[in-house]
Formats: structure tokens, C-alpha cells, sequence
């Protein structure tokens, strides 16, 4: 019998149009892949106490057809920058300013590694 929990984990993003956080909802599809489902506002008051700044992606790592956007601008992919923070992206933009560090970068490879630590 198949019954195995989904295993689920919750990122934290921060748009860079309004530098403002939102969550992202990502789902084991097989071992070592993730699709990002869902987004959404969320405080950073209230990602602390759910310990979201902790998790760790790795593996690799696509988007659902349904992934929404950024809640905040409706950009439908992400990028990590070096100093970890998770943005939103275009897609298709080769430059990208990061709204946690101010670092301007060109978009190299896709995002394979998540992590969070928008705290530091
Ligand atoms: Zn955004
Ligand atoms: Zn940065």
C-alpha cells in the first residue's frame, strides 16, 4: 500500500520589486526532486517561529504548472544569490539586484540548491 506523506518543505523568498518576504512551498516529487507549488505572504515574525529560515533544499529543483509567482509581483521563478538569499525572478532577466544585499548579478546557472538565511 501506498501511503507515504508528501514530504513538504517551506522556503523562504523575498521579492525584488518590494523586498518584501513570501514563502515557498515545495514538494518531493522523487527523491531529490522538488517542484515549488504553491507561494505566499508571510511575516517574518512568523516564518522565524516556524523555523522556515532553517530549512535546506537540495536535490533538484523545478516549478509545478500551477506555481503562482511571487505573491508580491507575480514573477514565476526564483534565483539564489551568493549571499543565500532566495529572490524572484523572471525568468528571463540576466540581471538581477538582490534585495537583501544590494549585490547586482547575472543570472549563471538554474537554481539547483536552496537555502534560506535571510537573518545573517
Ligand atoms: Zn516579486
Ligand atoms: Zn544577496
Amino acid at each position: 500500500m501506498i501511503n507515504n506523506m508528501p514530504n513538504v518543505k517551506v522556503l523562504m523568498a523575498r521579492c525584488s520589486s518590494t523586498g518584501e518576504s513570501f514563502g515557498v512551498r515545495l514538494e518531493e516529487v522523487t527523491p531529490g526532486a522538488w517542484l515549488a507549488d504553491w507561494a505566499f505572504h508571510i511575516k517574518d515574525a512568523q516564518a522565524r517561529k516556524e523555523g522556515y529560515h532553517e530549512n535546506v533544499v537540495t536535490g533538484e529543483f523545478g516549478f509545478a504548472s500551477k506555481y503562482p509567482g511571487c505573491p508580491h509581483c507575480g514573477r514565476d521563478s526564483l534565483v539564489r544569490c551568493r549571499c543565500e538569499e532566495i529572490t524572484c525572478w523572471d525568468g528571463d532577466s540576466r540581471n538581477v539586484s538582490c534585495p537583501s544585499c544590494g549585490r547586482k548579478g547575472k543570472i549563471g546557472t538554474p537554481v539547483t540548491k536552496l537555502k534560506t538565511d535571510i537573518d545573517r
